[in-house]
């Protein structure tokens, strides 16, 4: 690589590479999942929301300094009106490696083909349960169908390596694990088991007693399967660990930011609905994009301008990333919910 390239690149003070970057497209979505939202949840106004222009501009910008993969979640991305738009315009970006997305999955069947013709790479979509009553209840009203309907719908629009996220909860859907990892084998796709993250002050249950570590997990499957290493050789793949489920083409991620600190090796920074720059997921520490675009439109810039003071931003912004984040379940230090936050 020559210097000039190393030297536009996105390191930290901890000498960490940022190469990836989560976009969360809105705060709203058409689930309402317990670990993630409070019951009467209030949204952003629009005019607190950047634009669709405004979001490419900051994808832009960061592809700019060496980013090479972009996920768009949310909120729930697809319930964004024009996010095709956005999808389409980052993924022409040269520099672009990885345009992915996670999604709920409800509205796939209708949005699988489209995600595919404008570029988008790979798709999550979070699953926790197999079971419709228990899905309902945990999503508080939606419909397990159409989350399979989404899945399908993925599945012949071409997407490859599908992954399922499920958030798993001790007492509600732990006894699962099994059976989700099966049925992931049996459709031919990853999964990734998630310990719940305190974002967000949540009125369902206390986190305190529902959490449960992924080391756990990983015993129950490898005592049923049998779990093979499994590295990536992958710069953008960032802080999990991955296993491969013996005998077949799945891989088994566990994202433990509550019992196993990954943070030595986090490659990624999260740009929210708002248009705050955050350095890390349990730190509430940002940098206001949205302040630096308003502002540069109100003085009569160009986009390019403006992607230059961003650039300058973004690139000081290093020297605030923490070394590593410290969650404790039993105590809410993060008021921002997951939803806001781009999880
Ligand atoms: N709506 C989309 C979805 O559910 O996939 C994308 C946004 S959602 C916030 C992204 C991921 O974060 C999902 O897999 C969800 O299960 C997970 N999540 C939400 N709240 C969480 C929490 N408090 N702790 C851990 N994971 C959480
Ligand atoms: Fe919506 Fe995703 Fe949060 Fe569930 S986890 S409420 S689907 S944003």
């Amino acid at each position: 690589m020559s210097e000039q390239i190393a030297s536009n690149h996105l390191i930290d003070q901890f000498q960490r590479t940022i190469r990836y970057l989560r976009l969360s497209v809105t705060d709203r979505c058409n689930l309402r999942c317990t670990y993630c939202m409070a019951e009467d949840m209030v949204f952003l106004p629009k005019a607190k929301v950047l634009s669709l222009e405004e979001m490419a501009l900051v994808g832009k910008t960061f592809v700019g300094l060496g980013v090479e993969k972009i996920r768009l979640t949310g909120g729930e991305p697809l319930v964004r009106k024009g996010v095709m738009q956005l999808a389409r315009s980052l993924g022409e970006l040269p520099g672009l490696r990885e345009l992915v997305m996670t999604t709920n999955g409800v509205l796939l069947d209708q949005y699988a083909t489209e995600l595919k013709s404008v570029g988008m790479s790979r798709i999550n979509i979070s699953l926790d349960t197999l079971d419709s009553d228990r899905f309902k209840a945990m999503t508080r009203f939606g419909d397990i169908q159409d989350v399979m309907r989404g899945i399908k719908a993925a599945k012949a629009a071409g997407f490859a390596r599908i992954k399922l996220n499920a958030v798993v909860l001790k007492g509600v859907n732990d006894h699962e694990v099994l059976d989700l990892t099966r049925f992931a084998v049996n459709e031919g796709l990853d999964i990734s088991f998630i310990e719940e993250m305190p974002l967000g002050d949540i009125d369902s249950h206390a986190r305190s007693k529902t959490s449960l570590s992924s080391q756990s997990i990983s015993d129950q499957l490898d005592a049923e399967f049998g779990l093979d290493d499994y590295h990536f050789n992958d710069l953008a793949a960032g802080p999990s660990r991955y296993q491969a489920v013996k005998g077949t083409d799945t891989r088994v991620g566990f994202i433990s930011p509550m019992t196993n600190n990954f943070c030595s090796t986090c490659n990624r920074v999260r740009v929210t609905t708002e248009g705050q720059l955050l350095l890390c997921l349990g730190n509430e520490d940002a940098v206001d994009l949205k302040g630096i675009i308003r502002e540069g439109q109100k003085a009569g810039q160009s986009d390019a301008q403006i992607e230059e003071f961003l650039a300058v931003a973004i690139r000081d912004s290093m020297q605030r990333k923490p070394e590593k984040h410290e969650f404790d379940p039993n105590e809410i230090k993060i008021q921002r919910f997951m939803s806001a936050t781009g999880g």
